[in-house]
Formats: C-alpha cells, sequence, structure tokens
C-alpha cells in the first residue's frame, strides 16, 4: 500500500486550517480524522499519525490540548512524555526540613504531569491556541501548570 509522509509545512498549514475552522476539537481521533481529510485534498496518498500530529500542535504552539487523565494505581517514573514523547523532569516539595520529596513528573515540553501514581491520558480536546507567549519571555518554571 502506498502512502506519502507529508512534509512538515504541509502538515503544519493542516492543522492551521482545521484548528481555525473547528475552533475546538473533543479528541484525538477526530483531529486526525479532520486533518487527514485535509491532506488528502493535496495527495490522496498522505498519512498522519496522532502522535506526529499531536508533537506538531504542541510543540509548535498550533493548537492548546488539554489533557485528561485517568489515574492508575502504578507509580510513576522518569521517561518520555505519553503525550508528545519528550523527556519528562521531576517534580519536587520542598518540606520544612529543606528536605525534596518527589511528588511526581512532567513533560518538560507540554503541559503533562503525574504524581506519584501513574496517570495515563485518556482524551485530548484541542482548541484555538489564545495569546502565544513569546519564547523570549521565560515563565516561571512550574508557572504553567498546578496541582489540581
Ligand atoms: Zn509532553
Amino acid at each position: 500500500m502506498a502512502y506519502r509522509i507529508p512534509p512538515a509545512k504541509v502538515l503544519e498549514d493542516s492543522i492551521r486550517r482545521i484548528i481555525r475552522e473547528q475552533q475546538s476539537i473533543p479528541s484525538q481521533r477526530q483531529f486526525t480524522e479532520l486533518v487527514l481529510e485535509d491532506l488528502k485534498k493535496k495527495s490522496p496518498d498522505y498519512k498522519v499519525g496522532e502522535v506526529r500530529l499531536r508533537r506538531m500542535a504542541l510543540h509548535r504552539n498550533l493548537a492548546r490540548v488539554v489533557i485528561q487523565y485517568r489515574e492508575t494505581r502504578e507509580p510513576s517514573h522518569k521517561g518520555r512524555c505519553p503525550v508528545c514523547l519528550s523527556p519528562t523532569e521531576e517534580l519536587h516539595n520542598q518540606t520544612l526540613d529543606d528536605q525534596k520529596v518527589e511528588l511526581g513528573f512532567k513533560c518538560t515540553k507540554c503541559p503533562y504531569w503525574t504524581g506519584p501514581r501513574k496517570r495515563v491520558p485518556v482524551r485530548y480536546i484541542f482548541t484555538m491556541q489564545g495569546a502565544i507567549v513569546p519564547p523570549t519571555k521565560k515563565r516561571g518554571k512550574y508557572a504553567q501548570w498546578k496541582f489540581a
């Protein structure tokens, strides 16, 4: 079965167009289908995987992604982010006697985080990106997320 991988620029254009048209897309599957439909207008052989789509949308600030989770009984561990495959880093909490306590892990590139019990993404909601923070303006290390 012949298929082609769309170049980054082509894929980015399709993602932008779909996000702008839809404003909000309630699932990863729907997002993938819509982008694929748009890509096929350019070439019927184009194919795209969910992870590539999600990575590009996140890493190039094309969409805002809300991740819904399920908490498992398994302990979390350092490794690749399940959302975008970037490395994760440890989350610490400073206790009164200055001992650092490990709280979990967060992705270095996207909003994914997990507590001591591993959280697994179960749903992604893609929405229009609001104001984009300029890359020169550094935010506080953990300013972009809060524990629920
Ligand atoms: Zn990530």
